[in-house]
């Protein structure tokens, strides 16, 4: 039944078919998983005196007045009465076949939003319903669906009661499953959702906190959670290189050090030492705010798998930050005589060649580089691990072809200075395993973090001169311009030039993601060495950039950024032992959700206070970053709300998959469209 087509089924007429296949709709089950938006209420009729503002009510009544105004600008207004008063209906928008069916003496049925208006109650847009004979009230809240042109609500609520009609879809799970949580059956479910009766909540149930709700945003969840389980069992029957701790490399590594490393950064490298040692690929993702150490972490793995005779790569997001990592493996890997290449896509041929001949004959025992090493001309002797930096600035399918340079299946080691909440973890991440870098370098000094109007931008040029002359570095940041590449290098440009019009007595550079590389690269190394005081860049010094002596940034129109993005950035100061400070200039007229975002960052300079803060403001797309282009995303259940549900599906995944495999086949079916094609982390 579930998988019927609905062109096999004679009620569905041809047209409708080709309608609902622009939905995506093809078979009964996905029409009847076709949920609604929200609903309306059109089961009884309020008088106008019981109207209540910012609620939707359906209003009957006869139309006394209707006149075009044209004052403060073009609108219909009709009056409409019934026994308890008026209500004034405006278009704005409106057709002379509007004005003609709005005649004085129609009786006409109305329903929209109540709001106060210059007299009195009034409804924009409301919709009209002439009132005849045989009109009656809707005995079942009116479902609103999503839906695409030529498809009309009343159409597809058709074609939906055609399909509930239809029979009935059989449960994937045993009843078992949903009996601890008093949830009701999936037919029910589907009905009540298509078919609300007038004693529900509306909010309760525009909210998804009903019942019926509940029981599909469970199955979405178990079926997320059965999927990642799935990939994680995968893994469990691959085989992967086993290394053995490194017996040399790492101590001499770490006696060179001018650092101990934190407690922390032990932990999470004895857990990756160990993953390193099984039969079986890792996939860990190694989670620490910025500046917590996670390099050092990396390198240690890195040494493991040279020790055991096998090549590593580090990939990074951005050139800028490849060639950081790259000079830091040469500081910290040549004394050990480790030979290290270098592959990016901007390099000249004969560079290029070169290093992919050492890759592919094996001499390069570690290769750092950007996106270019994944691609197909690059063949490894014997790739162990890759490791993923900023892992959040990468595509699924990007780090799968990654791991298939290997053979047998390389580890991977992800890393990434975004946190990811708790909810999301146990969701989207499950499939990976998590070492968390909790604890910070001693002896970093917090940044200090100040929200400043545009207005008192000359004050904070001043400041800058004054860092700058008492010999420390500072950051300015160009404004973010997402919708263009050339706006956003122009402003980069003009920034550049006032600030070299502003400071002549200071050394400044620029870098923006235009660049070529060999010109960004020496922009950096002279910050880096401290030849320029003022770094004039654009966002894409967002990740890893690491200058200790730099100690102040500005960040221009702060208010066009993430959150975490703006953590990120400001993480490029206070990496040395002087005060930094951050400071976030904002365009006068900042509406009340950008302040209370710019708060957030204000406020706290937790990176895991403000991911979920992040989360909470704009959903999960952010955080997960390229991520979910290769991941189903959640359409019924919601993390923060359903967090019980999310909880009990973790709990149950492992044995449903053991003790009912057949059942949890079908139940991916239903939920994800296959058996976790979909997911391939
Ligand atoms: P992130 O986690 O943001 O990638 P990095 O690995 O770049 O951080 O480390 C930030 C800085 O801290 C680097 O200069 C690094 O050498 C230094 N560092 C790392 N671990 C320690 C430690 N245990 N003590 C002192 N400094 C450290
Ligand atoms: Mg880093």
């Amino acid at each position: 039944m579930n998988m019927v087509m609905l062109s096999q089924i004679k009620v569905f007429s041809k047209p409708l078919v080709a309608n609902l296949a622009k939905l995506g709709i093809g078979n009964l089950q996905a029409l009847l998983l076709h949920l609604p938006l929200r609903y309306i209420d059109e089961t009884h009729i309020t008088a106008i005196r019981d109207l209540r503002t910012g609620e939707s009510s359906q209003v009957e009544g006869e139309i006394v007045h209707v006149e075009v105004t044209y004052k403060p600008r073009k609108a219909l207004i009709a009056r409409l009465e019934d026994a308890s008063g008026q209500l004034t209906l405006r278009f704005l928008h409106f057709y002379p076949s509007q004005i003609a069916a709005l005649k004085v003496g129609t009786k006409l049925r109305v329903y929209g939003e109540v709001r106060n208006g210059f007299f009195g109650y009034e409804v924009v847009h409301p919709t009209c319903k002439a009132v005849g004979e045989k009109t009656v009230v809707a005995e079942t809240l009116t479902p609103v669906y999503p839906t695409v042109a030529g498809l009309t609500q009343a159409n597809l609520r058709k074609a939906i009661r055609l399909a509930l009609a239809q029979g009935i879809l059989t449960e994937t799970l045993p009843a078992s499953v949903y009996a601890t949580l008093q949830l009701p059956s999936f037919m029910a479910s589907l009905q009540a959702l298509h078919n609300p009766s007038p004693e529900v909540d509306l909010h309760v149930l525009e909210n998804k906190s009903t019942a019926h709700w509940r029981r599909l945003a469970f199955d979405e969840l178990l079926a997320q959670q059965l999927s990642m389980r799935k990939h994680y069992a995968r893994r469990r029957s691959v085989s992967a290189p086993q290394f053995s701790p490194s017996k040399q490399l790492v101590s001499a590594l770490l006696k060179s050090l001018p650092f101990a490393l934190t407690g922390a950064q032990q932990k999470v490298a004895l857990e990756i030492e160990r993953d390193l040692s099984q039969p079986h690929p890792m996939q860990r993702l190694l989670q620490g705010d910025v500046g917590s150490g996670k390099t050092i972490v990396a390198c240690m793995a890195a040494l493991q798998s040279i020790e055991n005779g096998w090549q590593v790569a580090l990939m990074a997001p951005t050139e800028i930050l490849a060639e950081q990592h790259y000079r830091k493996m040469l500081t910290w890997l040549s004394p050990l005589n480790i030979q290290i290449a270098w592959l990016t896509g901007s390099q000249n041929k004969k560079d290029r060649d070169a290093a992919m001949a050492a890759i592919a004959n094996g001499s390069a025992q570690m290769v750092v580089g950007t996106h270019a090493l994944f691609q197909e001309a690059v063949q490894f002797k014997n790739l162990g691990l890759a490791i993923i930096d900023e892992q959040h600035r990468f595509g699924v399918h990007q780090r799968l072809a990654l791991r298939q340079k290997g053979q047998p299946e390389p580890h991977q080691l992800m890393m990434s200075a975004t946190p990811i909440p708790r909810t999301l973890s146990m969701s989207y991440y499950a499939d990976l395993d998590v070492s968390v870098i909790d604890e910070l370098p001693p002896g970093r000094t917090p940044i200090v973090t100040k929200l400043v109007s545009d207005i008192r931008r000359d004050e904070i040029l001043q400041r800058v001169r004054e860092a700058c002359l008492q010999g420390n570095q500072a950051y300015w940041v160009c404004p973010l311009i997402e919708e263009s590449e050339a706006l956003q290098l122009a402003t980069a440009n003009d920034t550049y030039a006032l600030m070299q019009n502003e400071f002549p007595e200071l050394k400044i550079g620029l870098v923006h993601g235009r660049m070529k590389s060999a010109e960004k690269q020496a922009v950096m190394t002279a910050f880096s060495a401290g030849n320029s005081q003022l770094l004039v860049a654009t966002t894409v010094i967002e990740v890893g950039v690491d200058v200790p002596n730099a100690s102040l940034m500005v960040i221009e129109h702060a208010e066009r950024m993430g959150l975490s993005q703006l953590h990120q950035l400001r993480g490029r100061v206070g990496r040395g032992t002087t005060k930094s400070t951050c400071i976030l200039l904002y365009q006068n007229k900042l509406s009340e959700t950008a302040r209370a975002r710019l708060k957030v960052i204000f406020e706290s300079n937790d990176g895991f206070a403000i991911a979920q803060a992040d989360l909470q403001i704009r959903g999960p797309g952010e955080l997960l970053g390229v991520r979910q282009s290769g991941v189903p995303m959640l359409k019924i259940a919601d993390l923060e709300r359903d967090v019980d549900l999310l909880e009990t599906a973790k709990k149950m995944a492992d044995q449903l998959l053991k003790n009912y495999p057949a059942e949890v086949e079908n139940h991916l079916e239903r939920w994800m469209g296959g058996a976790g094609e979909l997911v391939k982390v």
